[in-house]
């Protein structure tokens, strides 16, 4: 069955409003009319499967038959990826696979080498918010993945909650190494690599520097293998 979204404020008691482009693609790619049934899931973890009342121009009315379990659940780890920004296509690859890994914050962050400046990250943002509602959808996820305001890498690790790790190409401790309870940070570095005294300011701020050894990886190859990893050994991907 399809599944659409809608922002918390547009449910009422027992009714829920699609917006325009949701409407768009309910009617005109879907082709779904009155009297069918969809699922709707609100971005904060729940969801609803509606019947279709009327379909307007610019906004879709379902009647709420029920909540319903969402199609997938959220993973028990409480994840914040955080990665240097990367140019171009590449970045928008990592928000959308961090979704379909359970990526609960995503972190975009510039360091000493990054590809992008802070002020152009800002500008992304709300094709990032797209790429990550798509992957909702998609993945079967009822809660979205919230994208934080791009952030100084200093800055980022001062606030940075849970157990903390800062992946390394150059050296530190092993993965299996890692004591981590549901809540973790993880930061992946940048094409370029990290600067030591990038290294030096994760490890003052309370950063385990981890190491995967093996082979040096991709910025973008890094951040789905690391979210993939962590959920393996700390969240539901098993
Ligand atoms: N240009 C660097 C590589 C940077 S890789 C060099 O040639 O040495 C980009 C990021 O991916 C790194 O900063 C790190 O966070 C992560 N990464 C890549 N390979 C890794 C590995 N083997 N172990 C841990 N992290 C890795």
């Amino acid at each position: 069955m399809r599944r659409f979204y809608a922002p918390p404020e547009n449910f009422s008691k027992d009714k829920i409003a699609l917006s325009l482009e949701e409407t768009r693609h309910l009617r005109d790619v879907l082709r779904l009319r009155a009297g069918e049934k969809a699922r709707v899931f609100d971005g904060a973890g729940k969801e609803f499967l509606g019947e279709i009342e009327a379909i307007a121009k610019k906004a879709t009315i379902l009647k709420i038959i029920e909540e319903i379990s969402p199609s997938a659940p959220e993973s028990e780890l409480d994840l914040t990826l955080a990665v240097a920004l990367l140019k171009g296509e590449k970045y928008d690859l990592v928000l959308q696979k961090a979704v379909e890994l359970g990526v609960t914050n995503f972190a975009p962050v510039t360091t000493k080498r990054a590809d992008v400046k802070l002020k152009d990250a800002e500008k992304k943002r709300e094709r990032w918010q797209k790429i990550a509602l798509e992957a909702a959808k998609q993945s079967g996820r009822a809660r979205l993945m919230r994208i934080e305001t791009p952030r100084e890498f200093t800055e980022f690790t001062k606030s940075a909650q849970g157990t903390k790790i800062l992946f390394a190409e150059r050296g530190g401790a092993q993965f299996d190494a890692i004591v981590a309870d549901k809540k973790i940070t993880a930061i992946v570095g940048p094409e370029g690599g990290w600067e030591d005294s990038e290294i030096e300011i994760a490890g003052a701020n309370g950063f385990q520097i981890v190491t995967l050894g093996g082979r040096i990886l991709r910025a973008e190859t890094a951040a789905m293998t690391i979210a993939a990893l962590l959920q393996n050994h700390f969240g539901d991907l098993r």
